[in-house]
């Protein structure tokens, strides 16, 4: 294992994801929406999640830049991003089972709106969320470069806690006591936990 291979390693990972996100994008683009929260402040979160988790790694792993904030490659580190990786790609793909027709890039409630309360959403309330801190973590364990590794957790960072509350309480507004019931008996992110 290199520092060059873990590079492409981080690649493979993200053009498998987004081949993942392929059929539910398209589905999703088809499914008529009844309320939409989206906007400015949603458009700055996404913004800052791409950047964090797309732009500034791809820029360091096709250019090596910014090359001044490397620090030495540890093999050891890089196989558990690997790891990690397969977890985060298989939590996609149960999260997008599970979600089906309700998932959206941002906040939207569609026609025909489902709470989803079985499968891994029994688990946590926020699975897809769950595999993007686990993204945002292999991006640290495959890159050693003090920059372009964290990027994925702040920008995340950013998306998430700028954007978890307000998703909350739309699903209050849209599904009331039951959603309120469901929230008494799941973590958010990290079963039992948070
Ligand atoms: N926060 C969830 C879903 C992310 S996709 C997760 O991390 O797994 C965002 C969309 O999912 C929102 O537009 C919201 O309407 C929808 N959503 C969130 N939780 C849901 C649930 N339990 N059941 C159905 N739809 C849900």
């Amino acid at each position: 294992m290199t520092a060059a291979i873990a590079k492409i390693i981080w690649l493979g990972f993200g053009i498998a994801w987004a081949v993942l996100r392929q059929r539910p994008g398209k589905r999703s683009r088809k499914t008529p929406v009844r309320y939409s929260a989206r906007g400015a402040r949603e458009f700055i979160l996404l913004g800052a999640s791409l950047t964090g988790l797309g732009i500034v790694p791809f820029v360091y792993v096709a250019a090596h830049f910014p090359k001044f904030a490397d620090y030495p490659f540890m093999p050891v580190l890089s196989y558990l991003g690997i790891a990690v990786d397969v977890i985060c790609l298989w939590m996609f793909h149960r999260t997008h089972r599970d979600l089906g027709e309700n998932w959206s890039v941002s906040l939207d409630l569609r026609e025909r709106h489902t709470l989803v309360t079985t499968g891994i959403y029994g688990l946590v309330r926020h699975p897809m969320y769950s595999g993007f801190w686990l993204m945002a973590l292999a991006q640290v364990l495959l890159l050693p470069n003090w920059i372009a590794g964290p990027a994925g957790l702040v920008g995340f960072g950013i998306l998430f806690f700028g954007r978890v509350r307000r998703e909350e309480e739309m699903m209050i507004t849209a599904f009331g006591d039951e959603y309120r019931a469901y929230m008494a008996r799941t973590a958010r992110v990290v079963p039992w936990i948070y």
